[in-house]
């Protein structure tokens, strides 16, 4: 969601005439549990992504040119006109490293006061933040919150105007309404993110978010899918349907399972993801959207899925507020597994949440030999301020937490080796994303069932594309069939 929001951001500074400056990233990590892609935003006029541990932050730079009155672009933090810094509160630490940020912030700024540093994301929909920026770091000069994006060129231009000492600060409580049509700067030509809603009712105990994004409001079907046609019109070829909680969808004219019907008949979309799915609302209309055969049946669909299930005892999803139970989960995996055999699995696990004892843990080892994931994501729990969980008696010693965590990831690993194992000699088509990460001179990118692939570039498109210069990258966006020869963990 952050990343869609920082993409909207760039957009919208792009319009006022901002450039973008370069990407960098301060750290890594995740944002709510539920929500992994991992990789920040903007990539835009003015923007910059940069993630950083235990929460999300993309900043988003610009500079203005000052002959033209245009903006044109800054080398970074140093020349920037404008730093937005786009946060997201969900784990512990990301409240430390945004303060740590807003420190390396505070040496531009005094360098060259005038610079616009504002500050916005669902860390700014708590109060005591608020209440900190405007005590110790009343040089920034904007604070906006989450439901009020579209209002940023406006808070911008009052900034400038106004000059003062105080922070200027815009946060809602609520969204008041849903601002469609808003430019976004795309990091991407060949994949896209789509947001179809906000926020999220559940209240899971451990968790900020329906504190911070508030509670879930639909965006419009038809306005998703004009935004989706738009996308496939501009060459897009994936579209991550996102949410966070995208099963209980309600956007007037269909459920989440028709909205995937409808994008999946989208000319040029040849890839649908969404993110993220609540085990209590998978619906078995859903399922069967990711059936191998059959008229309901959505062809584009990815057999993927990520479903959180955050612990394997069902007393503690009770203590979780989570709504389903060990049992229920494992029947969700085998009713997708019968309506798609290949389907790539990936989860959450929450481990240390308060009161989990050693018959809790066991359920959640259980689980694991029990569905056989093909990825997980894992937390050692810790508290959010404002959480029900956060006042949990929790008497687990934390060397004790170490050690289950250490173990449940050590078996996690050798599971989703086994599997991967399996692919070994099978074809795939990969969606190219571009050089690879690890080896610049290798390609990497994505299965349909969303594994990663690193293989080198096809001698023959190497050779058609070579007169542009850059073959690797000339193939970014391309689906090419890929053998696989070796596996890892990753
Ligand atoms: S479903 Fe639970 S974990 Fe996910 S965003 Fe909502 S409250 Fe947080």
């Amino acid at each position: 969601m952050n990343e869609r929001d920082s993409e909207t951001i760039a957009g919208l500074l792009e319009q006022m005439g901002y450039v973008a400056a370069e990407r960098g990233s301060i750290a890594a990590g995740g944002g709510c549990t539920e929500l992994k892609d991992g990789e920040a935003g903007g990539g835009a006029a003015g923007s910059d992504g940069i993630v950083m541990k235990g929460g999300e932050t993309a900043g988003l730079r610009a500079a203005k040119d000052g002959e033209t009155g245009r903006f044109a672009a800054a080398a970074g933090f140093e020349d920037a006109d404008v730093i937005v810094v786009n946060t997201c509160s969900v784990r512990e630490n990301a409240d430390n490293r945004f303060f740590g940020l807003l420190g390396h912030i505070k040496h531009v700024k005094m360098r060259r006061p005038d610079v616009i540093v504002a500050v916005c994301g669902c860390m700014m929909q708590q109060g005591h933040i608020v209440d900190k920026i405007r005590e110790k770091h009343a040089w920034v000069d904007l604070i906006f919150g989450t439901h009020n994006i579209d209002a940023l060129p406006g808070l911008i231009e009052e900034v400038l105007a106004r000059r003062s000492e105080e922070p200027a600060v815009s946060v809602l409580p609520e969204r008041v309404s849903m601002a469609e049509g808003l430019p976004a700067k795309r990091r991407y030509s060949f994949k896209a993110s789509v947001n179809i809603m906000y926020g999220c009712n559940n209240y899971c105990t451990y968790c900020i978010v329906p504190y911070t994004r508030g509670r879930e409001i639909s965006r419009d079907t038809y306005s998703i899918l004009a935004e989706v046609r738009e996308l496939a019109a501009a060459g897009t070829k994936e579209i991550l349907l996102l949410g966070q909680n995208v099963n209980s969808y309600a956007g007037g004219a269909a459920d989440f399972a028709d909205l995937i019907t409808m994008v999946d008949k989208v000319p040029g979309i040849k890839r649908i993801r969404f993110m993220t799915s609540h085990p209590k609302d998978l619906s078995d209309k859903l399922i069967e959207r990711f059936s191998a055969a059959g008229t309901s049946r959505a062809e584009s669909l990815c057999p993927s899925i990520h479903l959180p299930i955050q612990s394997g005892s069902s007393r503690i999803l009770e203590l979780m507020n989570r709504h389903y139970t060990k049992e229920g989960y494992i029947r969700l995996v085998e009713k997708l597994r019968a309506a798609r055999p290949d389907i790539v699995i990936s989860t959450d696990f929450i481990v240390g949440f308060p009161g989990e004892d050693e018959e809790d843990f066991e359920h959640t080892m259980d689980v694991i030999e029990r569905v056989r994931f093909d990825a997980a994501f894992t937390f050692l729990y810790s508290p959010r301020t404002g959480t029900p969980a956060a006042e949990y008696d929790d008497p687990t010693p934390p060397e004790i937490k170490q050690k289950r965590f250490d173990r449940m990831v050590k078996r996690l690993n050798e599971i989703t080796l086994e599997i991967n194992r399996t692919y070994v000699g099978t074809v795939h088509d990969v969606l190219v994303e571009g050089p690879s990460k690890t080896d610049p001179s290798m390609l990497s990118g994505r299965t349909f069932g969303n594994k990663l692939v690193n293989f080198p570039a096809p001698p023959d498109c190497v050779a058609a594309a070579a007169p542009i210069g850059t073959p690797l990258l000339a193939m970014t966006g391309v689906i090419v069939p890929v053998r696989i020869t070796s596996v890892n963990v990753d």
